[in-house]
């Protein structure tokens, strides 16, 4: 293999892992160096600077990030995300992962992702406001309905998308509502966005529980998280007659082996505001709930929450990874040869884009769909995507991230092969 380029603008544990990922998938496939060597870097990376006025009268400056990993098969495709972690180096690699994702959903995107550095549950509404505003004006440059289409990710949500979508619009002087995905439903939203993740991971739980021969009526759950993707997963696999055994959010974990109600769950979390403190239940860490007995263990928090320590006690006999990298490659290679089945993110996850892609093509027309049609056209490319990865798996004899990296950075591969190198 020829020598690659330097990506130390870039270094951070995640793209180390997205490239690691990368270039064991490209041995495999038997990339053609050029291309692989193409694929390793991200098209553009935007780096601003975002100063918001606090409620306190002082200007807080923040960074921020917009980076388009490939746009070779379309327009970029991306969420945006607010955590006090988010760097240069992880919003690239979580970039690439999105490539590979609407790749193997087979969606005419390519890869992007946003983020700004901040904790947003320290901030006011206005203030939150204020850091979206100017962050949509900062990287106004590169983003556009059919250049670069933003969406919800960790930190943010439907109101973040609002801001973005007005502010955008005021710049043009009409309403523009394919700048963003994940928008309230009164202003161009989809039916089923919300839902879309948690829905997308219950369709692949189908698909898997049917090949293992496992029906996932009373399989017992434990889902860490109950944002936009937990709740909703544990919500629709409780309705399914699955045992919800744990749950946990970013202020703790409640088990009951006999199950939670889920609908009344939520009603404690609505006035509660966690999950924590649920009647009925025990409290626990959020390590200790991954590692509570269950058949299906869903990590839909935040990444590197598998890891080597603590792989070994994974007693779930399938993982299905509603959040992006909740497993660390060390831990992958445990829980592989403990034979737990992993449902990796880039297949688990991919409702929320697919729906995403629906809520754009939506808004591109100003024709909108019943539910109905969305979830029937949502689980149509989930079971196809599931089951391309399964009997991919079975052919090459490899877990199942391998597999769906196989299929999603090929298809990526051949777009560059057939459009060539410009100029
Ligand atoms: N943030 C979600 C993801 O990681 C959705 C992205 C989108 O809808 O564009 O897949």
């Amino acid at each position: 293999m020829a020598e690659m380029t330097d990506i130390s603008e870039f270094e951070s544990p995640l793209y180390r892992t997205a490239l690691v990922q990368l270039d064991r998938v490209a041995a495999r496939l038997d990339l053609e160096s050029n291309i692989h060597e193409r694929l390793r870097h991200p098209r553009r990376a935007l780096v601003v600077s975002i100063p918001v006025r606090m409620d306190d009268g002082n200007t807080k400056v923040f960074r921020g990030y917009r980076v388009q990993h490939s746009t070779v098969l379309g327009p970029t495709k991306g969420g945006l995300r607010y955590d006090a972690d988010v760097n240069l180096g992880e919003v690239t690699a979580l970039a690439m992962l999105m490539s590979w994702k609407c790749a193997l959903a087979g969606l005419p995107y390519g890869g992007a992702k946003g983020g700004v550095r901040c904790n947003p549950r320290a901030m006011s509404v206005t203030e939150r406001e204020n850091l979206t505003r100017r962050y949509t004006v900062e990287i106004m440059l590169v983003i556009g309905p059919d250049h670069d289409i933003p969406a919800p990710d960790l930190g943010t949500d439907e109101q973040t998308m609002a801001w973005m979508m007005d502010t955008y619009s005021m710049t043009q002087g009409k309403t523009v509502p394919g700048i963003v995905t994940g928008k309230p439903l009164i202003v161009g939203g989809s039916a089923g966005r919300r839902e879309a993740t948690g829905r997308g991971i219950v369709y692949a739980l189908y698909q898997a529980a049917r090949h293992l021969s496992q029906p996932l009526r009373g399989q017992r759950v434990v889902v860490q998280g109950f944002g936009n993707v937990g709740s909703v997963a544990a919500r629709l696999l409780w309705r399914e007659g699955c045992v919800i055994s744990g749950v946990g959010d970013v202020k703790g974990g409640i088990v009951n082996p006999h199950g939670i109600d889920i609908r009344q769950l939520e009603a404690h979390v609505a006035e509660a505001g966690t999950v924590a403190g649920f009647p009925g239940t025990e409290p626990v860490s959020n390590a200790e709930l991954l590692e509570q007995p269950c058949d299906i263990l869903v990590p839909a928090a935040i990444g590197s929450q598998i890891r080597e320590d603590n792989a070994d006690r994974i007693k779930a006999t399938i993982v299905a990874e509603g959040a992006n990298g909740p497993t660390t490659p060390e831990a992958d290679a445990i829980l592989r040869d403990r034979g737990v089945t992993v449902i990796p993110d880039i297949l688990a996850n991919a409702g929320g884009v697919i729906v995403s892609y629906f809520e754009w093509v939506q808004g591109l027309q100003y024709y909108f769909w019943r539910e109905s049609e969305i979830t029937t056209r949502l689980q149509e490319i989930m079971t196809r995507a599931f089951n391309r990865v399964w009997a991919l798996g079975a052919k090459e004899g490899t877990d199942l991230r391998t597999a769906a990296l196989m299929e999603g950075v090929r298809r990526v591969a051949e777009g560059y092969r057939v459009r060539g190198l410009y100029p």
